[in-house]
């Protein structure tokens, strides 16, 4: 039998765990580059299905000042370490909502960034609902606050209520993604509020939203309200046609498609084609892992 040279031990874990991944802690702290007003970076574009080429939903959001990770699916952790994002870089951790393929990843992250001695205080907000449960699990998983370099604080989502980040204005608004569930498990788990958000994002120059996960075309209203330099769209809940058509000749400075579902995600073509016969002139793309725009 192979032997193996011990390695050395903390708190339970392998120290070599600790340093960065090759590459890694090369990015300045804030990940911004200094040139644009937002850079929007895609992790993962799945839609939610197992996919051996499509991570789950993750999203970053680089202001001038303050850097958000909008949902944290897996494998986040890695995602986030292959490009050499520092510890300290992410401000906040935006949930949507609690389906696993937003929240699968959070849990590794945050033993990630005990591990790589993040300092930063970090605030991460999520429907209250998942608030106790999250806290619980993460006990469970051993990863106790008081083992923590950082202090965590929760915060719950209020639709319709401005959360005033610095110089960034994050709105959240609720979205019908879970009402389905909500008609049929409601009575069983009356203690679920079946809640999920959509988000605008805004500061002094910029004005970004980004769908999440919705139930119907008409949760995209309150984002579209006025005019929006960046939107990111889900394409898995509703019909791209549908989704064009409603689109279509509003004040959108650029339109990123993720969550694209399997089936439209395999006729490329098909829908590439579909998307310039709908929207025209309309700047669009449909996001992969790693599709990075700039403002
Ligand atoms: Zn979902």
């Amino acid at each position: 039998m192979k032997s193996y040279p011990k390695l050395p031990v903390k708190n339970g874990l392998y120290l070599h765990w600790l340093k960065p991944a090759p590459g890694g802690l090369v990015r300045p702290l804030g990940g911004q580059d200094g040139m644009s007003n937002l850079k929007t970076t895609c992790l993962g574009t799945g839609d939610g299905h197992p996919s051996g080429s499509r991570a789950h939903s993750a999203f970053l959001y680089e202001f001038p000042s303050v850097t958000i990770l909008l949902d944290c699916g897996e494998p986040v952790t890695q995602t986030l370490t292959r490009r050499g994002i520092h510890p300290d870089a992410i401000d906040h951790i935006f949930l949507s909502h609690l389906h696993s393929d937003h929240l699968g990843g959070f849990f590794m992250l945050i033993q990630g960034l005990w591990l790589r001695r993040r300092q930063k205080p970090l605030t991460v907000f999520l429907p209250e609902e998942g608030i106790k449960p999250v806290q619980q699990l993460l006990c469970s998983a051993y990863l106790f606050p008081e083992l923590m370099p950082f202090k965590t604080e929760y915060k719950s989502w209020t639709s319709g209520q401005p959360c005033s980040l610095g110089p960034l204005t994050a709105t959240p608004f609720n979205t019908t993604h879970l009402e389905r569930l909500r008609e049929s498990f409601q009575p069983q788990y009356p203690q679920q509020a079946f809640e999920a958000f959509s988000f605008t994002l805004e500061t002094g120059d910029t004005r970004a939203a980004h769908s999440a996960d919705i139930g119907h075309l008409n949760d995209l209203d309150p984002l579209v309200t006025k005019p929006l330099d960046l939107l990111v769209c889900e394409l898995a809940h509703v019909e791209p046609a549908d989704l064009f058509e409603y689109l279509a000749g509003r004040n959108i400075g650029r339109i990123l498609f993720t969550h694209v579902a399997q089936g439209h995600w395999e006729d490329e073509v098909g829908l590439r084609q579909l998307a310039r016969d709908t929207l025209g002139g309309m700047p669009h793309e449909f996001a992969a892992d790693g599709t990075e725009v700039a403002l």
